[in-house]
């Protein structure tokens, strides 16, 4: 759809969405003019409070998106220069294109038990060209539009690599792993 115009993974999705949103906001609220209401001392501190909070998560382990996505509004919110408040805004759009995506590209949980009843080990696209294991299952948009197609072990018995960026696991030992685990994850021993 844009063939050139977007080179991340998932973005056109996200670009698509945020130009609908638009679209309602502006027949509800039409076009708006507001002050900033940023670079307090306030702010100022809040955000170097998020960027600790924030590194401290990563370095224990524990980070989240929603940490990620904290530092970078309070540094937003911190900035009183237009180019800079303008750059922070971005990176918040940013990251929100990068929560969403991987959003998109997790199982849905709800759906597992329909795709291992069928013995669904991965998705392929017509071409044969685009693989993905369970882990890395297209979005429900994806599936919708058909571009990606559910393949069984019968109709990969001698598996494929997942072409998911830096995943290349073999669909059929990662079907395995992910049955396993949720097997494990079931059993109360
Ligand atoms: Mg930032
Ligand atoms: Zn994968």
């Amino acid at each position: 759809m844009y063939p050139n115009l977007f080179t991340t993974p998932g973005l056109a999705n996200f670009a698509e969405a945020v130009d609908q949103e638009r679209q309602r906001q502006l027949a509800k609220f039409g076009d708006q003019r507001h002050a900033d209401g940023t670079g307090s001392k306030d702010q100022k501190q809040a955000a170097e409070a998020a960027r600790n909070w924030c590194e401290d998560a990563f370095a224990s382990g524990y980070g989240t998106w929603a940490d990620i996505l904290d530092e970078e509004v309070a540094e937003a919110k911190a900035e009183d220069d237009p180019a800079q408040l303008r750059a922070e805004l971005v990176q918040i759009a940013a990251v929100c294109a990068a929560w969403v995506a991987d959003l998109d590209t997790r199982i849905r949980p709800e759906a597992q038990p329909v795709r291992t009843a069928g013995g669904i080990v991965g998705y392929r696209s017509r071409d044969g060209r685009l693989l993905r294991c369970m882990q890395h299952a297209p979005g429900q948009s994806v599936l919708d539009s058909g571009d990606l197609t559910p393949v069984t072990s019968d109709d990969l018995p001698d598996g494929g690599v997942c072409t998911y960026p830096d995943c290349g696991r073999d669909v059929l030992s990662a079907a395995l792993d992910d049955r396993l685990r949720r097997a494990l994850e079931t059993d109360p021993q």
